[in-house]
């Protein structure tokens, strides 16, 4: 994939302050794959999902990098932002500049550094990215725990106390794993068994 295009947020003051985003944003630019980069206030709002559907059009982008927060807060509005500039939702990379950057770095320099180099791997990533078609698929509830030791059988308990049909596999005659072998335990004097 050879033309993505580069999305830089300042989020207000919450990245801007601390990384110099015009010159990420220019440096964005010579980028191998990019043939676009720009800066937003807030990439997440109105404006600035139509700033990037509009890119997409005019620069026939085949890929994108949203420079802003972390995936966790925006991958899904920006999956349908570019699905709506008829992109495939998956050809979406984020770099987070905000929680992984801005956030923990009081060195301006070092923080703009580290906020370019999250961009160099975003788009390199996103130059191998395939489209993708989401599939679903029937999911039994039952478990399967392989291995009948003290980690074993208290997951099978657990996880049958939550409602679910366990099946508890051990490949001895025995359940108990090396707690079986123990004579006493420490602090009670149990015996392992
Ligand atoms: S995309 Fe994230 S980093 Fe950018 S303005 Fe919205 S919340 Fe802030």
């Amino acid at each position: 994939m050879e033309r993505i295009g580069v999305f830089i947020c300042r989020c207000g003051t919450n990245i801007a302050a601390v990384v110099d985003v015009p010159a990420v944003t220019a440096a964005a630019k010579n980028v191998p794959g990019v043939v676009h980069a720009d800066e937003n206030a807030y990439t997440c709002s109105e404006t600035g999902q139509a700033a990037i559907v509009k890119a997409i059009k005019t620069h026939n982008l085949e890929g994108v990098v949203v420079a802003s927060c972390s995936p966790r807060m925006h991958e899904s509005t920006f999956r349908e932002c570019i699905k709506g500039a008829g992109l495939n939702p998956y050809l979406l990379e984020m770099a987070n500049i905000r929680e992984q950057c801005s956030w923990v770095h009081p060195d301006k320099a070092v923080a703009t550094r580290k906020a370019l180099k999250l961009i160099e791997m975003a788009v390199a990533k996103t130059r191998k990215l395939e489209p993708l078609t989401p599939s679903s698929v029937s999911v039994s509830r039952q478990a399967l725990v392989i291995g009948g030791g003290i980690a074993g059988i208290q997951a099978a308990l657990d996880i049958s106390a939550a409602g679910y049909k366990v099946t508890l596999v051990e490949r001895l005659p025995t359940i108990g794993g090396k707690m079986a072998q123990l004579d006493k335990t420490f602090p009670t004097l149990d015996c392992g068994a």
